[in-house]
């Protein structure tokens, strides 16, 4: 079960245990310039998650004196291109090309270790999202440095590491981890914890363009098909306003008095874990951890304790109501407005009356 941690090796005051790691090259950090972020797109539109690290990595970049560069993979994507330096960005580096219309984790992780290869950039951030998770990871091993999945916060220390925070321990410790001995320094960054670049007109930046190899064309995989998952309700990570229910629910058929009330509020619909694990929703409605992070304006939590799992994941919404029949509930000390009471009595009252302020 010896998974080479080293503790062991450590603790032994026999030195009877012997641990020899393979020496790594030595890498001159010094080689190391920029901090890039990967600009996701899909059918060509750039994903907001793209403008948050921008706005994120124009911070990171002026403290260490240097450039922000974006990174944007796909096809006919050029004048995308110039949002990305609108927004903060001072290069782009632009590969675009037919390979890369779709995201495809096998082309995109070869694409961004080239450049990343040929450019040596000292920090490379991108959104914690399902493409950043899939690729993201590989790059990191092929490049042989670290990764810090799912931060929360970043920032710069006496240094000029990258300091990566993420919750650790289900939320109950904040760890802050430095990648000091290799580059680049890598993240991915939850969507929705930091704020979108403003747009600055006329912004001036270069566009640096990429050539692919043609022999990335021969792939193991191949996108066949994109299949969006159809949804007449809002998506949960842009909402202004987020209903989401609970455990308290009891049962399925009655997920139905919160699609009520996010409709009559034009509100998308989240969930607690234990709502998705019991089948009342699917999981693209989780808010939590392990879940979808979200910042709405307005988020309420129907029948949802507040466990620490689903707070990091709906805490920094702008305000929060919290309905439930348990005072000590520690959803109420997250709350700015809190119903107590029973939801089934509680959450149809707040509809009628949505209603009949709409009417009126
Ligand atoms: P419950 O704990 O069952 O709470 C139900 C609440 O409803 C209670 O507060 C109760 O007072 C109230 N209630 C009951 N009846 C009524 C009524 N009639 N009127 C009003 N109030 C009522 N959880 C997440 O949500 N998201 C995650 O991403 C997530 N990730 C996790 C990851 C890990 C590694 C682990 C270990 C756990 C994770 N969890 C996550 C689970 C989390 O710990 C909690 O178990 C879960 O959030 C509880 O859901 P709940 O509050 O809806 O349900």
């Amino acid at each position: 079960k010896c998974t080479l941690c080293g503790a062991c090796f450590e603790v032994c005051k026999f030195e009877a245990i012997l641990f020899e790691k393979p020496e790594t090259e030595k890498k001159d950090l010094s080689a190391y310039k920029g901090v890039w972020v990967f600009c996701e797109q899909k059918k060509g539109i750039i994903q907001s998650v793209a403008y948050e690290l921008l706005g994120e990595g124009r911070k990171l970049a002026d403290k260490l004196n240097t450039y922000l560069g974006g990174v944007l993979f796909g096809e006919n994507i050029k004048e995308k291109a110039k949002n990305l330096i609108s927004r903060g960005a001072d290069k782009v580096y632009l590969a675009d090309s037919p390979l890369l219309k779709d995201f495809l984790d096998e082309t995109y992780t070869k694409v961004l270790i080239d450049l990343a290869t040929k450019y040596k950039p000292e920090i490379i951030l991108a959104g914690a999202t399902t493409i950043g998770r899939s690729f993201i990871p590989k790059v990191a091993v092929k490049l042989q440095t670290g990764l810090t999945a799912d931060c929360t916060a970043l920032g710069i220390d006496s240094k000029g590491n990258l300091m990566q925070t993420r919750p650790a321990f289900g939320g109950n410790i904040m760890a802050t981890i430095l990648c000091k001995n290799s580059r680049p320094q890598m993240a991915t960054v939850r969507h929705k914890v930091m704020k979108e670049s403003c747009i600055t007109e006329g912004r001036k930046g270069e566009i640096i363009l990429e050539d692919i190899p043609e022999s990335y064309s021969r792939r193991d995989t191949q996108v066949i098909k994109v299949v969006q998952e159809l949804t007449s309700t809002i998506n949960l990570t842009e909402a202004d306003i987020i209903v989401s229910g609970g455990g308290g629910l009891q049962k399925k058929e009655n997920f139905k008095i919160i699609e009520d009330l996010a409709k009559v509020l034009g509100a998308a619909v989240g969930a607690s874990r234990t709502a998705v694990d019991k089948g009342w929703i699917s999981y693209s409605h989780q808010v939590g951890q392990t879940g979808k992070t979200v910042c709405p304006k307005l988020y309420i939590a129907v029948g949802i304790s507040g466990a620490i799992q689903h707070l990091v994941g709906m805490q920094s919404s702008e305000k929060i109501l919290a309905v439930n029949k348990d005072p000590n509930a520690p959803i109420f000390k997250a709350a700015d407005y809190g119903l107590l009471g029973d939801l089934f009595k509680i959450v149809p009252a707040l509809t009628e009356e949505f209603k009949n302020l709409k009417i009126n």
